[in-house]
């Protein structure tokens, strides 16, 4: 099951799991404004491209 990471790498904020957040293939996370506006969706780290998450109901 895929690791759901509940703060940006970039900016350390806390991304609820029910909110937008973006992941690459390694799973490295990032909130919405960081991955659109920041990275322009590509991972810092790997060079990868930045998906959208699926969202995760809470239990
Ligand atoms: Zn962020
Ligand atoms: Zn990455």
């Amino acid at each position: 099951m895929l690791e759901m990471k509940s703060v940006c790498e970039t900016c350390a904020k806390p991304i609820a799991q029910d909110s937008t957040a973006f992941i690459c293939s390694y799973e490295c996370t990032f909130c919405a404004p960081c991955a659109d506006k920041t990275h322009r969706l590509t991972c810092p780290n790997c060079k990868g491209e930045l998906t959208q998450r699926p969202k995760r109901e809470a239990a």
